[in-house]
């Protein structure tokens, strides 16, 4: 299966490893694309452990569970990182993630920032930024990797 992040690699040799706390993500975007992941196939432990620990408290398993069963995550796309590499201490990553509830299609775009701490990239928080505008050539919103107006044009 292919990872849930959209890296084209399977999600045992992308993701997942971070997931079952196999290995540290390397990088913020790596840890950012996990979380993404997590939300997908429903971690809240993983979405708990990779929050900074000032965050936590705002952030609670029943919401993250009940937001599981709200939302269905369609596709991820990282536009830009600064930073973030491995053994540097911050990191921030701008993306935008496709959603369904129900029938909506919806979009996440973010602004992330990331901290470092002892080898281990932790979620701060983020900016939320206006919603893309999707052209009829770009990439579909649901992650087939076709045209919008090929795939799903309305
Ligand atoms: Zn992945
Ligand atoms: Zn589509």
């Amino acid at each position: 299966m292919n990872c849930y992040c959209g890296q084209g690699a399977a999600f045992a040799d992308c993701c997942e490893p971070y997931i079952r706390g196999i290995r540290q993500a390397p990088t913020a975007e790596a840890l950012m694309r996990s979380r993404y992941s997590a939300f997908c196939c429903g971690e809240a432990d993983y979405l708990l452990a990779s929050l900074h620990p000032s965050k936590r408290v705002s952030e609670s398993r029943e919401s993250l569970e009940q937001s599981f069963t709200e939302t269905q995550w369609c596709s991820l796309r990282v536009l830009s990182c600064r930073s973030g590499e491995a053994g540097q201490t911050v990191g921030e990553v701008e993306f935008v993630a496709f959603y369904q509830t129900g029938m909506e299609v919806g979009q996440l775009h973010e602004r992330s920032r990331f901290v470092c701490d002892s080898n281990q990239w932790l979620y701060c928080d983020g900016d939320i930024l206006p919603p893309l505008k999707l052209g009829r050539n770009d990439e579909c919103w649901c992650g087939s990797g076709r045209k919008l107006k090929k795939c799903h044009p309305d």
